[in-house]
């Protein structure tokens, strides 16, 4: 009799792709999308699968969506035998990558503690705003009961908030076939606190506001704004005063505009906080700042930070008009040696892109720019230089 053989680990599901998906993989991109998807058989919602190109050869382990037109990310090269486990252990690299980051200095407790991708935590995203933690499911595979289960438990033992929210986007859950559920705590019960970056202070609302309460990945690119504003500045799309409240540490007079009253609501909160003067104004972009043009308005420094103009490719050639017109008449409005912050959202317009924009702006004004610093978002979102979509963040400053 031969002698009994150990059960083999519990075999995962098999994935079959393209050979074009398979190419994609090779080159060190992480999704594959459903259209390279060659056979998933019988293979759950949200599952933990092995990738085999069309070969058979397998190329790695992966998180499987069944609704997603992205129908797989990989999480390794490597078989994984314990999911929970490699969930826990990229989410306390994560932590241990933004500790490094931000070091030890106290005027900043405010990050993005996990970028998805980028963070090799596919479909998940955490900030911090201070002694919250804000978390944004976007997959099958993170919302199993047992990716939930390691998610909150490592959060909460490495940086012991005093709530960590979940923030429902209905459309997202939709999309991925999920179930609806309402946004709220996950562990303790407080949603909103006073959070601190480079020693500015900010109302946070976990169950309000817009994205996840503040534009986080603008850090940096705040401070820098600050090195170069002066005089009278503007900033455009203002939000709850981002931009504006930095300005107000170096600047004369600071006036900001936003076409959401309740985000100038906040924005007005934030200035007191922080005991600044600032003006807000509730309008339309476009139309001030023809408005302002007109009347010959001058200003030392201006900030353009609108929304994604490109949600997709499809509306590129409207996205780049817009922009256009914001910063032609942006660049009509400055002093000499007036200072432009302009920044671009949307991933579909380039870096490229964005710097053709700005100098054409320039030649219609017939003003000569100089490039002082071209930026994208802040390191603690971080990119993957083989998934260009993790980059998406532009931010331009330029002296006229
Ligand atoms: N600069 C902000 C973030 C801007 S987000 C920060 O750093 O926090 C984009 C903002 O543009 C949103 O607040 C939105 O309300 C505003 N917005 C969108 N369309 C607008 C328009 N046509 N005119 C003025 N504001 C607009």
């Amino acid at each position: 009799m031969s002698p009994k053989l150990p059960s083999p680990p519990s075999s995962i599901p098999i994935v079959k792709i393209s050979r074009r998906g398979g190419e994609r993989l090779k080159a060190g991109h992480v999704w594959v999308y459903r259209s390279d998807v060659a056979s998933a058989d019988g293979v759950l919602p949200g599952a933990l699968v092995s990738v085999a190109d069309e070969r058979g050869k397998v190329l790695g382990t992966a998180l499987y969506s069944s609704a997603s037109q992205i129908a797989i990310r990989m999480l390794s090269r490597e078989p994984v035998a314990d999911l929970p486990g490699l969930l826990r252990q990229r989410i306390a690299e994560a932590i241990a990558y933004r500790e490094r980051l931000l070091g030890k200095s106290g005027d900043t407790n405010a990050y993005r503690v996990i970028f998805s991708e980028a963070d090799f935590l596919p479909g998940l995203i955490v900030d911090r705003y201070n002694d919250l933690l804000s978390l944004q499911i976007l997959t099958q595979a993170m919302d199993t009961e047992t990716a939930r289960t390691a998610l909150v438990a490592e959060l909460s033992e490495k940086l012991r908030p005093t709530a960590i929210l979940e923030r429902v986007e209905p459309r997202i859950r939709e999309l991925e076939q999920l179930p609806a559920r309402d946004s709220g705590c996950l562990l303790g019960e407080k949603s909103s606190t006073i959070f601190t970056m480079n020693g500015v202070q900010f109302h946070y609302d976990g169950l309000e506001g817009q994205k996840t309460g503040a534009f986080l990945d603008q850090r940096e690119n705040y401070a820098a704004a600050a090195q170069y504003a002066r005089g009278e500045a503007l900033d455009v799309c203002c939000y709850q005063g981002g931009f504006a409240l930095h300005l107000a540490k170096v600047c004369a007079k600071v006036t900001g505009v936003d076409s959401s009253r309740p985000a100038l609501e906040v924005a007005e909160q934030n200035a007191a906080l922080n005991s600044r003067e600032i003006e807000w104004i509730e309008a339309n972009a476009f139309d001030l700042l023809r408005d302002y043009a007109a009347s010959g308005q001058q200003f030392d420094t201006i900030v353009l930070d609108p929304p994604a103009f490109a949600k997709s490719k499809k509306n590129l050639d409207t996205a780049l008009r817009g922009y256009k017109e914001l910063n032609l008449r942006a660049l009509k409005m400055l002093k000499p040696g007036g200072i432009l912050v302009t920044c671009s959202c949307s991933y579909h317009v380039s870096g490229e892109d964005f710097l053709a924009v700005v100098a054409a702006s320039a030649r219609d004004v017939h003003r000569n720019l100089r490039l002082l610093e071209n930026r994208v978002q802040a390191k603690d979102h971080p990119i993957l230089m083989q998934v260009p979509e993790t980059a998406y963040l532009k931010c331009l400053i330029v002296g006229v």
